[in-house]
């Protein structure tokens, strides 16, 4: 494990991305954080950027010595770099969403090694609106609950990551959610979980406008991390 007093040395998987970018450059805000590797899925333009080397995910074997990943990529993306932190005994934080079974397993499996926390949306806002949804799926048993989900167009996965794991919390109050999903734009992300009963209804809304906010919850999670026993962790663990 790292001792608390060194700087945690990051290694970003995803860097070329959206969420890689917005880490990049938050992480150079930071003095008990530092980038030692950029990896992305094909081959650099650029060996080495602003003091940074990057690497293809071909050459994900050859980065540096890291005291934790951060990984924003693609599901097929995962279990590579899964592979590289389990071999050199390092905590993984994820937010790639979409993950299959099989993916969810192997996060399980990394778990009895290494530290692992997987987060569908590393916002402060969205977990305590999980907390919100499932107190009103616990009181509003007969109500009808649906969530709806708003995201730019590149996006992949439907229904997003955050909106299913809002609907667990709300299956955990016992209410039974139905989806729906938009891609527009450049929507950076916006859930509405709705409950209806007859003659009234009730909207939970969190609308995130900039992706700072989860690079900057994934940070925070990577600083923790590097400290934590092998196990899988939520972002809740870390409020706690
Ligand atoms: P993006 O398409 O802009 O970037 C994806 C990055 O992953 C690129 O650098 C690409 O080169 C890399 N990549 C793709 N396939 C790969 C592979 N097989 N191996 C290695 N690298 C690979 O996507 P984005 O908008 O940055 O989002 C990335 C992921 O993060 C998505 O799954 C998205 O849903 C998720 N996301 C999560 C949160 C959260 O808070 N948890 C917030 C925003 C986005």
């Amino acid at each position: 494990m790292k001792q608390s007093s060194d700087v945690t040395r990051v290694l970003i998987h995803g860097a070329s991305g959206r969420m890689g970018q917005a880490l990049l450059r938050l992480l150079a805000t930071r003095e008990d954080l530092r980038a030692v590797a950029a990896v992305s899925r094909s081959k650099p333009a650029q060996r080495v950027v602003d003091g940074l080397p990057y690497f293809a995910v071909t050459e994900l074997h050859g980065v540096p010595a890291f005291d934790v990943a951060i990984d924003f990529s693609l599901p097929d993306g995962l279990e590579a770099i899964l592979g590289l932190c389990v071999e050199r005994g390092v905590p993984l934080v994820s937010g790639t969403t979409g993950l299959s079974a099989s993916g969810e397993r192997a996060l399980d499996a990394a778990a009895t090694t290494v530290p692992v926390l997987l987060a569908a949306n590393f916002s402060l806002g969205v977990t305590v609106l999980g907390d919100l949804v499932e107190r009103a799926a616990r009181l509003l048993q007969t109500w009808d609950c649906d969530i709806v989900e708003s995201h730019h167009k590149h996006k992949l996965d439907a229904p997003s990551g955050t909106a299913l794991a809002l609907g667990a919390r709300a299956e955990q109050g016992g209410a039974q959610p139905s989806y729906a999903s938009l891609r527009a734009g450049d929507i950076v992300g916006e859930h509405t979980v709705q409950f209806a009963g007859p003659g009234e209804r009730i909207e939970l809304v969190h609308r995130a406008t900039s992706r700072d906010v989860f690079a900057r919850g994934a940070l925070h999670a990577a600083a923790w991390l590097a400290g934590q026993a092998p196990g899988r962790y939520q972002l809740r663990d870390m409020l706690r």
